[in-house]
């Protein structure tokens, strides 16, 4: 019996993690979770899995359930997240919470030794070379949860990583893939949040049409497995069946597929070693799908992508400055407050007046990180 804190459990990846729990209560106990501001969803949590704590992100939210489920305890808030991921109980965190909110909580767990079956990506890449060798220092296990890194874990199960040439991701192009950059002028959010194969979060659904999503991929996938940026490659594939692939020396190149289904790679990292059947999963049935499309990445077309293998290359505290700068502007987006364009225009921006600092401690990066929201917020005043 493996024994998880959840954090975000309330999110699309949280209330997946959720339905990975309920399907399988000999395999997995969930002992503490956090929540932001959720609460029909916290008490049906509570009600089913039964933890031992509760976090939520206000003081007045942790009451009004605290009232409900006595024997349950409660907290909230930034120590709230740090409780939960640090419970004495637990063995594994699941780390599903939005943005860089995610990192202390984080880093905490990995100096208790447990494991880390993280999505939230944009802690590996404001800060990967602190929670990767921290990780190593400490003996915690870092298990992806992101599908493509899933996908590219479980394609190098039992290889010798000296003989890998490349790490190929796969992306979908996100809603506005089939359109030109003069088309992108004028898109409102409700057309940006449909995407043609993922159900997911607000914010990773816009970063998915932005494709800083895949940027922020391609940081995580050198973060996670120490691959120079020259050998990870971006390739269109509109269906998603492949969730990426590894290229070896001898030219072999070893892919995992599948049905586009979230609750794959969450289970994955939970059960590895071992898999587990997943519950009301749908075969691949390729005769059907007919065809699978391959095309190039446009670095004109999708700028995102670019700028972030910039960063990436460069390393440092540009990376929290580029981070930071998309989740405020993509939370402006949301807002309605600025263009879909402007979303890259503010990361450049932010990119190309940025005094990089290299392998910054984790106070400077939450000190860029929240300049940076600042000087984005002032932009737009
Ligand atoms: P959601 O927005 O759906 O969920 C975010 C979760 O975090 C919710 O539980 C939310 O609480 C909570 N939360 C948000 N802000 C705070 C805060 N300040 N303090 C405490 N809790 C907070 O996001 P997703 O599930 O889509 O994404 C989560 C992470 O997983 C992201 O890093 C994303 O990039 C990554 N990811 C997501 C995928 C997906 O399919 N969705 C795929 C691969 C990676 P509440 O809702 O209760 O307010
Ligand atoms: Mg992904």
């Amino acid at each position: 019996m493996k024994k998880i804190s959840l954090l975000g459990a309330t999110g699309s990846i949280g209330w997946q993690t959720f339905d990975v729990l309920l399907a399988h209560p000999n395999a997995f106990q969930l002992v503490a979770f956090s929540a932001g501001k959720n609460i029909e969803k916290s008490r049906e949590i509570i009600q089913k899995l039964q933890p031992e704590l509760v976090s939520m992100q206000t003081e007045e939210a942790a009451k009004t359930l605290q009232e409900e489920f006595p024997h349950v305890s409660f907290t909230y808030g930034e120590k709230g997240l740090v409780e939960v991921a640090t419970h004495p109980d637990s063995t594994v965190l699941v780390n599903a919470v939005l943005g860089s909110v995610g990192l202390e909580s984080t880093l905490a767990a990995i100096r208790m030794g447990k494991t880390i079956a993280i999505a939230n990506k944009e802690t590996l890449v404001t800060a990967g070379h602190l929670v990767m060798s921290e990780a190593q220092k400490y003996n915690a296990p870092i298990l992806p949860v992101d599908s493509e890194h899933s996908a590219v874990f479980q394609s190098m199960n039992g290889e010798n990583k000296k003989r890998i040439e490349r790490i190929i991701l796969t992306a979908s192009g996100g809603s506005f893939r089939d359109k030109t950059r003069d088309e992108l002028v004028g898109v409102t959010v409700k057309d940006a949040l449909n995407h043609p194969n993922w159900s997911m979060g607000a914010k990773i659904t816009i970063d998915s049409a932005t494709m800083m999503n895949k940027g922020l991929e391609v940081i995580e996938a050198h973060v996670l497995f120490n691959m120079p940026y020259d050998n990870i490659d971006v390739l269109l594939h509109r269906e998603s069946i492949i969730h990426s692939m590894v290229e070896y020396e001898d030219t072999s190149v070893i892919a995992q597929l599948g049905t586009p289904d979230m609750r794959v790679p969450i289970q994955y990292a939970l059960s590895y070693p071992d898999r587990l059947p997943l519950s009301n999963g749908q075969r691949l049935n390729l005769a059907q799908i007919g065809q699978l499309h391959f095309k190039e990445v446009d670095f004109d077309r999708f700028r995102a992508l670019k700028l972030a293998y910039d960063a990436g290359r460069m390393g440092g505290t540009i990376l929290t400055a580029m981070n930071a700068a998309n989740e405020a502007a993509v939370e402006l987006f949301l807002q309605e407050k600025i263009t879909f364009l402007e979303i890259e225009e503010c990361i450049e921006r932010i990119m190309n007046s940025h005094n990089n600092i290299a392998l910054p401690d984790l106070e400077t990066i939450l000190h860029v990180d929240s300049e940076t929201r600042k000087t984005v917020a002032s932009m737009v005043k």
